[in-house]
């Protein structure tokens, strides 16, 4: 087991494998860990998991899994085998799916974290009606991330502003992914819910998810440790 204090995911969102391995090369894998998501494994694929696991990094592999059972289970399993650390799927796939994923990954020796993606920050209540959701956004994302934690999942994604209400509910040990996270006096970019590092863990976040903050700083290594200092000191 690594001994990785910091609570930092780097998303690695970046359209070729060179500018992200260009990227990780000024970052040590026991200062943070590493997100690829559906941009970067659409055009580097599988090897893009494999060479930053090569590098140290330990992995988490945001592609959202959302499918019949067996379809996710299979997907989980194989993304197990390029030796993630962390893996999501829909939590709204359902509980047959979630459970089916939950329970293939625990008899690995050596499994990823699993954990879900509950409402998409994206949609609001109009958006959520549209859909034939009635429930509030709130509700919703609670009702979904309960169903994945009876399921078996390790935690879920979440706004750090709904992190504190989500962690009275569902308790200590659940994990909580955050992104939408910014240190103060950077570019709040495309985000519009945001909370700096240290409010984002004091809320109760497990892991934050950062990307420009840290990708497109002139210094990165910079970034992410002044990120760093500010937790853990
Ligand atoms: O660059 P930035 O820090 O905004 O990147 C945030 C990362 O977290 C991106 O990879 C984005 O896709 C992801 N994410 C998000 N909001 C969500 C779920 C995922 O920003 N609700």
């Amino acid at each position: 087991m690594k001994n990785i204090k910091s609570p930092v995911i780097v998303a690695l969102d970046f359209r070729s494998l060179a500018e992200a391995l260009s990227l990780v090369d000024a970052l040590n894998p026991a200062d943070c860990r590493v997100k690829i998501g559906k941009e970067l494994f659409t055009v580097a694929g599988p090897d893009s998991v494999k060479h930053l696991v090569d590098r140290g990094f330990d992995v988490f592999l945001d592609l959202k899994f959302h499918d019949i059972p067996n379809t996710v289970r299979n997907a989980c399993l194989a993304a197990a085998d390029l030796g993630c650390w962390m893996l999501n799927v829909h939590t709204s796939g359902g509980k047959a799916m979630m459970e089916k994923a939950a329970n293939a990954l625990s008899a690995l020796e050596s499994a990823p974290i699993l954990i879900g993606v509950t409402t998409l920050t994206s949609l609001d209540n109009v958006a959520l009606k549209e859909i034939g959701i009635r429930e509030s956004a709130e509700t919703h994302t609670l009702r979904l991330a309960g169903l994945a934690k009876e399921c078996g999942l390790a935690g879920v994604v979440s706004s750090p502003l709904e992190v504190s209400l989500m962690r009275e509910r569902l308790g200590s040990k659940f994990l909580f992914v955050t992104p939408g996270v910014r240190p103060l006096g950077t570019s709040v970019d495309d985000q519009a819910r945001i909370a700096t590092p240290l409010e984002a863990m004091a809320h109760g976040a497990s892991y934050l998810v950062v990307g420009r903050p840290i990708t497109s700083a002139p210094n990165p290594a910079s970034a992410l440790a002044a990120i760093n200092e500010e937790l853990i000191h």
